[in-house]
């Protein structure tokens, strides 16, 4: 087993870790904000944070030293397993906090992917744990994200307006008859 080293500078670097990762879900979640509300940046930070309960899990300590000296981070760090939390979310809460906690489990899994020792990415489907991604992936994918809500936040909007819309044409339609 890896020798825990010291604390502190272990607390530290959890903190700034998971400041990454919130900064992350936030990036490719904001978007979302104006049409869905701030329940679904709550979602996908949540989840770009929360997934790492399972290195707690795994170590069964909560001692950052423990959590960070584990061979390989745990399955849940993976494609399946971002997936897997996004359908319970949507299960319990909606379809949108559901996308939202999806955005931000990616984010999550990338960026722990950047760099060494990787992720499990297609566990259960590769026994390889120590995935790497190039240290740039990072870029697109929160483009690539934040994009996506744009195009929902939009979307929804839209059909927010077209709604609105509707109940006016139905509300005026008496005064709309011609009197000629
Ligand atoms: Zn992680």
């Amino acid at each position: 087993m890896i020798q825990a080293q010291s604390g502190l500078p272990n607390a530290t670097f959890l903190v700034a870790h998971e400041t990454a990762h919130v900064a992350a879900a936030a990036a490719c979640s904001l978007w979302l904000v104006p049409a869905w509300g701030f329940r679904a940046l709550g979602a996908s930070v949540a989840a770009g944070t929360l997934i790492d309960i399972d290195h707690a899990i795994a170590a069964g300590s909560i001692d950052p030293a423990r959590m960070m000296a584990l061979g390989a981070r745990p399955p849940t760090h993976s494609l399946a397993g971002v997936s897997l939390i996004a359908v319970v979310v949507m299960a319990v809460f909606g379809w949108r906090p559901g996308y939202a906690a999806f955005a931000g489990g990616i984010s999550h899994i990338i960026m722990d992917a950047s760099a060494a020792p990787g992720v499990p990415l297609f566990a259960p489907w590769s026994t390889d744990t120590h995935v790497t991604v190039p240290t740039g992936t990072m870029v697109p994918t929160l483009v690539v994200l934040g994009l996506f809500g744009v195009i929902l936040q939009r979307l929804a909007l839209r059909s927010k307006r077209q709604k609105k819309h509707a109940k006016t044409t139905v509300f005026q339609r008496p005064s709309a008859i011609h009197h000629g």
